[in-house]
């Protein structure tokens, strides 16, 4: 018998112009090639080969792909929404790579920064030769960076950092840290300023965090700043107070909500076609009904997903997308996502539990999705502060 994909199902290539589905075809493609047959062996050795890989991806027009100039492809935010689903479809971790370099990096020296700070990193960081992470997140300050600790002093014309950010993805392999920091300044509200580090900055260093459950094919690590000497050249002139490092995290969450739904469709046709072949009680799992349930249930999830990435796509790309739209698109998707794994797993049954098929990746993957670019509960107070005009965070 016939069978439709999820995409026939919502007719979803009819939403797409002929660019954005080469695009997506163009990198599913490299992610079926490329990624695909070593991803598991990654994710189980905690080890991936990141600067091989961020090259190829900038061979692909992956690395800031939305952005305009300076080497970058600037694509639509919907085609550059596409590549992070079909990215994420292998795994989180590869569009995590991808989302630091892009969404948070590059973006936030393309968006605070001048001239001279585009021009010597933004190139290289397009073609994939220079890798970069993004230092917000504090041991203690992660939901509410404003009480960040890691300061930045004037000693003459320079500053000097010091502190410690947490979780930093990419971190150990970075060539440039955006690192954000209290200043003594005051036109702005706490003075929290963006400053480019070059890694190899004396006192600068980014031990590995091992040990993780999830995200395992992704470097996270710490940055430790102790004394880090950098010209006055070095601070985002751009950016004052939490706006700077809120705004480019609006752009990482914006890929997640395509990236999510990649991952939920991995799992859902995973599920669709093992239970198409085991067999029990003599009969496929496919065809009895309360797996039938799972499945359409599932597939509405995915479907309605897709939907609403699009939609914020458009919006995005019409350049009149608001914070709480990209917190609705990143609560639902991931909140979904997770579930739809969780439920794949029950269909593949003791297999379920392996690194054979992509299912338990991808669901311990989602954790981290769900607690990075703002937790589930910090969406929930942004969405609930534009529906009621309360805030409710503190
Ligand atoms: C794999 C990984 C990679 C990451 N990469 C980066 C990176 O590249 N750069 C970076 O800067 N950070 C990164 N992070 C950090 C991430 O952004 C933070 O973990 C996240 O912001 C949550 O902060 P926290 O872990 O300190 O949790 P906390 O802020 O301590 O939150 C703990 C719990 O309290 C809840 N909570 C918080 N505030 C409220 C409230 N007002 N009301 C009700 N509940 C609340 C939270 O939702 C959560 O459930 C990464 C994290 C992970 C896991």
């Amino acid at each position: 018998m016939s069978t439709q994909s999820l995409g026939e199902l919502f007719a979803l290539d009819s939403l797409l112009d002929e660019d954005e589905i080469a695009i997506r075809d163009t990198v599913r493609r490299f992610g079926a090639e490329r990624l695909r047959p070593h991803i598991a062996d990654w994710f189980e050795a905690g080890d991936i080969p990141a600067r091989e890989i961020a090259k190829e991806l900038g061979q692909l027009g992956a690395l800031g792909m939305h952005l305009d100039g300076y080497g970058c492809p600037g694509t639509s935010a919907t085609a550059y929404g596409l590549a992070c689903l079909e990215l994420e479809a292998v795994d989180s971790g590869i569009r995590s790579l991808v989302s630091v370099q892009g969404s948070l990096a590059m973006f936030s020296i393309h968006h605070w920064g001048s001239e001279e700070q585009k021009n010597e990193w933004l190139p290289r960081m397009a073609a994939g030769d220079a890798i970069g992470c993004f230092g917000l997140t504090e041991p203690d300050f992660g939901s509410n960076p404003a009480g960040m600790r890691t300061n930045a002093k004037r000693d003459g014309d320079d500053w000097i950092l010091n502190g410690t950010k947490m979780w930093i993805t990419n971190g150990s392999i970075a060539d440039v840290a955006v690192v954000w920091a209290q200043t003594d300044l005051e036109d702005s509200p706490r003075g929290i300023r963006g400053f480019v580090v070059p890694t190899d900055t004396p006192g600068f260093s980014a031990p590995k965090i091992t040990k993780k459950l999830s995200l395992r094919a992704s470097v996270t690590s710490e940055l430790v700043l102790e004394d880090v000497r950098l010209p006055a050249s070095a601070m985002l002139p751009k950016a004052a107070g939490l706006r700077g490092p809120l705004t480019s995290l609006g752009e990482a969450r914006f890929g997640i909500i395509f990236g999510a739904i990649g991952a939920a469709r991995d799992c859902l046709e995973t599920a669709v076609e093992y239970a198409q072949s085991r067999e029990v009680f003599d009969k496929p799992l496919a065809a009895y009904q309360i797996t039938q349930t799972k499945i359409a249930d599932m597939a509405l999830e995915v479907g309605k997903g897709h939907l609403l990435a699009y939609h914020l796509g458009r919006l995005k790309d019409s350049g009149k997308i608001r914070p709480e739209q990209v917190s609705t698109g990143k609560l639902n998707n991931v909140r979904e996502a997770i579930a739809i794994a969780r439920e794949c797993r029950t269909i593949l049954g003791a297999n379920g539990i392996t690194l054979e098929y992509p299912v338990i990746r991808h669901a311990n993957n989602l954790e981290s999705v769900l607690t990075y670019e703002g937790t589930s509960e910090v969406h929930q107070l942004t969405i609930g502060k534009a529906l009621t005009g309360s805030g409710a965070f503190r």
